[in-house]
C-alpha cells in the first residue's frame, strides 16, 4: 500500500497547504497553522482562485495567501488584513503575462471578486468575501497610498 501524506484539498486546483506556505513563515520558523474556523474562508478563496487560474489558462504563482497573526506582524501586514483572515492572496502568472496584465483581465472579468489591487507594478492581491465589492485599486508608492481603479504607472487609467 502507497501512503501519501496529503493536504485537504479546498478547491479543484488548491490545498490547504498552498494557501498556508510562505518562505517568510518557513525562514522565520513562525506557525502559520490557519484555526479549524477560517478554513471555510479559506476554501471561499481557494474556489475564487480557481476561477482566476481557469480564465487565464496558467498556473498561479502564490507568494501569500493565509497569514497568522505573527506572520502578518513580521512582513508588516495590515493588522486586519484579509490575509489574516484567510479570504486574500499575493499573487502572479507569469504564464499570462505581466501583473498589469493580469490585473486588468480580472478587471475586465465577471468574476465576483472582492477586492483586486495591482500593487508596486509586481503582484496582484484578490480577495473573495461572502458580499462581493468587484472594487479595483492601484498601488504605487505607500506614501500616496491606495489609487481607484487600474492606473498605469503616469497615474492614467487603463483602457
Ligand atoms: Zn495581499
Amino acid at each position: 500500500m502507497q501512503r501519501r501524506s496529503r493536504s485537504p484539498r479546498l478547491s479543484r486546483y488548491y490545498t490547504l497547504a498552498r494557501l498556508v506556505h510562505s518562505d517568510t513563515a518557513r525562514e522565520h520558523r513562525i506557525d502559520n497553522t490557519p484555526p479549524p474556523e477560517l478554513i471555510p474562508n479559506l476554501r471561499l478563496l481557494a474556489r475564487g482562485l480557481d476561477r482566476i487560474r481557469l480564465l487565464l489558462g496558467h498556473p498561479l504563482d502564490i507568494s501569500s495567501g493565509y497569514r497568522s497573526p505573527a506572520l502578518n506582524a513580521a512582513v508588516g501586514g495590515a493588522r486586519n488584513s484579509q490575509h489574516s483572515q484567510g479570504l486574500a492572496a499575493d499573487f502572479t502568472c507569469p504564464g499570462f503575462g505581466p501583473p498589469l496584465a493580469v490585473a486588468r483581465a480580472l478587471r475586465d472579468s465577471g468574476i465576483a471578486f472582492d477586492t483586486v489591487i495591482y500593487e508596486f507594478e509586481e503582484w496582484i492581491h484578490v480577495s473573495f468575501t461572502a458580499t462581493p465589492r468587484r472594487r479595483v485599486l492601484t498601488i504605487y508608492d505607500p506614501e500616496e497610498g491606495y489609487l481607484d481603479g487600474l492606473l498605469d504607472a503616469e497615474r492614467q487609467p487603463v483602457a
